[in-house]
């Protein structure tokens, strides 16, 4: 496990990745009824823009470092929101990660499970979370994760898979775990994050999905430039599993306010395809 995220906390796939987050749990705050988020792949919860990880690659900068201008729509401000309490003095020197993201955005009711299995980052991420009671941290696979603790007691709730792809044949594992997932708890909402490198894996991804059979699946594919010669991240994706209702036309007004401002070169896109419908 050489992934660390602490190289590309803030760019513009997690800028994607942690705004869609955002409305996914604040659709789920529309009832009363409490609700958890699992986060298999959480990461180490907070990140310093002024490390000299981040700095080795800058990436932030063409992510968050762009989106905090406020000529972005409304639909991001529980997002911005998140942002904005890790960094009371103004500024941009802290950026969430997805497991901080969610928990200031969680009622009293509702709870956290942020799963990490590199032993120095669950670590960093239970200090994060120490005398939380909402949150629980557990050092463990992942991927076993899925099994496990689906469904939640709360019966309603959210999971983020969100790996490093640093591993051969990681789409398989996403499509196998998600229908062994999904035949545990069919009702829960999945969003699972890939990246757009090789187009010829994307797609097959993408077929491998259909033919689960799993239904209602759409697919958000988010790319800032045409498809570089050498392997470079030029997109990336998201697929929700049991989207809320909404999610669609939200999805219309955020993403293109988004692709204005985090696009490098043209022609570049943004896509919403359902991959499969009720
Ligand atoms: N979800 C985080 C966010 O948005 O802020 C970023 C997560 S990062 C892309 C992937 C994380 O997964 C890394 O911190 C890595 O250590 C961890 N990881 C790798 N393999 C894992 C596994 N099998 N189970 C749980 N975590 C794993």
């Amino acid at each position: 496990m050489n992934y660390r995220h602490a190289y590309h906390a803030g760019n513009f796939a997690d800028v994607v990745k942690h705004a869609v987050l955002s409305r996914l749990v604040e659709h789920l705050k529309q009832k009363d009824k409490a609700f958890r988020a699992i986060d298999t792949h959480a990461g180490i919860g907070r990140y310093d823009l002024a490390s000299v990880e981040a700095g080795k690659t800058g990436e932030w900068q063409g992510g968050i470092g762009r989106v905090s201008e406020p000529r972005t729509a409304a639909l991001l401000q529980p997002y911005l929101e998140a942002v904005r309490l890790e960094n009371p003095d103004g500024g941009l020197r802290r950026y969430p990660g997805s497991p901080l993201i969610v928990r200031h955005l969680l009622r009293k009711q509702d709870r956290l499970t942020a799963i990490e299995l590199h032993s120095e980052d669950a670590a960093r991420l239970k200090a994060v979370f120490a005398g939380d009671i909402q949150t629980r941290v557990i050092e463990l696979d992942g991927w076993l994760a899925l099994g496990a603790h689906l469904p939640p007691k709360e019966k309603r709730g959210l999971v983020l898979v969100d790996p490093p792809f640093e591993e051969e044949g990681e789409f398989q594992r996403l499509v196998e775990n998600l229908r062994r997932a999904h035949r545990r708890w069919p009702g829960g909402i999945y969003a699972l994050w890939y990246p757009i490198k090789d187009r010829k894996a994307v797609a097959a991804f993408r077929a491998a999905l259909k033919e689960t059979g799993i239904p209602k699946l759409l697919d958000i594919g988010f790319e800032i430039r045409p498809a570089s010669s050498e392997p470079s991240l030029d997109g990336s994706g998201l697929v929700v599993v049991n989207p809320p209702f909404t999610l669609e036309a939200e999805l219309r007004l955020m993403l293109p306010a988004l692709h204005g401002v985090l696009a490098v070169e043209q022609p570049s896109r943004w896509t919403i395809e359902w991959l499969a419908g009720e």
